[in-house]
């Protein structure tokens, strides 16, 4: 397979469930796989085409599942990926996007949990100033309320207009 082709493979799929609703986000590559092994249907496709001997076909753009998989789609896991999606990769005290760290509002040692709530993007001059204070006790403000992230916001970040088609499958209840 040529070069190109791989980058086309490399395109994103988005899964739905059997009953439509998102599931997540695939390579173009995975989903033709599945397509292959009849666990999907193909919904939509992009304009592009793969090519290879034995097989000529558009890339997927959004995939279902024949059967219905019983799986919690609406819980983003909280590690520092999202945290910097869901921050803009920003701190949230200066707005600088340079030596980027993970801030606990509330200092673990005052009893500050790992959570949504409590944990958010600084950057490392800001980590330090704030040190073992609460953002009160530094009087430094935060640029916004820091929440748990939905669904919309993370596949946001993977539409662009190649794939704008997603929408239509995408954020009818934005839980
Ligand atoms: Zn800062």
């Amino acid at each position: 397979m040529s070069k190109y082709q791989s980058n086309r493979l490399n395109s994103l799929t988005l899964i739905l469930n059997a009953s439509y609703l998102p599931l997540g986000v695939c390579s173009s590559k995975r989903a033709i796989c599945l397509y292959f092994l009849d666990k999907v249907d193909i919904l939509m496709n992009y304009d592009e085409r793969i090519h290879s001997p034995s097989l000529q076909m558009k890339i997927p753009s959004v995939i279902k599942l024949k059967k219905y998989v019983s799986f919690n789609s609406l819980d983003i896991v909280l590690n520092r990926k999202n945290l910097l999606m869901r921050d803009n990769s920003c701190c949230q005290y200066c707005g600088s996007k340079s030596s980027l760290t993970i801030d606990h509002i509330v200092p673990k040692q005052k009893g500050g949990q790992d959570t949504w709530e409590n944990l958010i993007i600084a950057c490392s001059p800001c980590n330090s100033k704030k040190g073992n204070r609460t953002p009160y006790e530094a009087e430094m403000k935060l640029m916004k309320i820091p929440k748990k992230p939905n669904r919309f916001m993370y596949y946001n970040q993977y539409i662009s207009q190649r794939n704008e088609g997603w929408k239509d499958y995408l954020f009818q209840n934005k839980n």
